[in-house]
């Protein structure tokens, strides 16, 4: 497969940015994610839309999903440039994932599975280089370089109570679309409570697997 096409789902803290960056690399293929996408445009205004509120910013600093057709519009659109792709935060609700269906076929679906509690202390021990994007935790892996140390910055909705409504809103919302491709039998299960060298084996084997 020279261009894979592939989906990678799994609870916030899942390491789903951290693994999808080694995949982007290792395959040549575009990262394409929501999160990111969305957090560079904050303050877009989207009250056309007939949404609840003005801006995604008020959808993410409460930990809600942004509304479907603001996230359908970015993935269709970055989908529509890259022949193979590494998919991160998109779908995230049955909704989305019929939409998905319609804007492209996909070569491997992988679901990276972590338990609660890990994902809990991941989600608020999780720091940001601003100016690499390279993703730290302040305990599994911390930088090097107290430079870079110094600059990290943590997500304004990675604190615990924005991380306790994210997770409900992953049980209710999320979970069922991993379960609908497990159902399928496409879905390729990965242990993400392992180190992240290990969930990185897996993750490259079951990509070349499908190929
Ligand atoms: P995480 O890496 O913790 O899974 P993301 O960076 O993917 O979080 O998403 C952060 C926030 O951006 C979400 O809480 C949500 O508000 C919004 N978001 C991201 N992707 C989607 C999506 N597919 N649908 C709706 N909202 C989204
Ligand atoms: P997601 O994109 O699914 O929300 P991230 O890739 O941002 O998840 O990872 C969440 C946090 O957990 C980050 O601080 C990251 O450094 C850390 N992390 C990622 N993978 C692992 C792992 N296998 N073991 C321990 N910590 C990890």
């Amino acid at each position: 497969m020279a261009q894979p096409r592939v989906l990678i789902l799994g609870a916030p803290g899942a390491g789903k940015g951290t693994q999808s960056s080694k995949i982007a690399s290792e395959f040549d293929v575009e990262h394409v994610t929501t999160g990111d996408a969305l957090r560079a445009n904050k303050e877009m205004d989207i009250s056309e839309m007939d949404t609840e509120y003005d801006t995604p910013r008020e959808y993410m600093d409460q930990g809600e999903l942004v509304p479907d057709e603001v996230v359908n519009a970015i993935v269709d659109e970055a989908l529509s440039q890259a022949d193979g792709f590494v998919l991160d935060g998109y779908p995230r609700n049955p909704e989305q994932a019929e939409e998905l269906e319609e804007m492209t076929d996909l070569d491997v679906v992988l679901s990276l599975d972590v338990g609660e509690e890990e994902l809990v202390h991941r989600l608020t021990g999780r720091r940001l280089d601003p100016e690499t994007g390279e993703i730290y935790h302040v305990e599994y892996n911390p930088p090097e370089d107290p430079e870079v140390k110094e600059r990290l910055e943590q997500r304004e909705d990675d604190t615990e109570e924005t991380v306790k409504e994210r997770l409900r809103v992953y049980r209710e919302n999320t979970k069922p679309v991993i379960d609908h491709y497990d159902e399928q039998g496409v879905l390729e299960r990965v242990d993400g409570e392992q180190a992240p060298d290990e969930v990185w084996e897996d993750v490259k084997a079951t990509i070349e697997d499908a190929a």
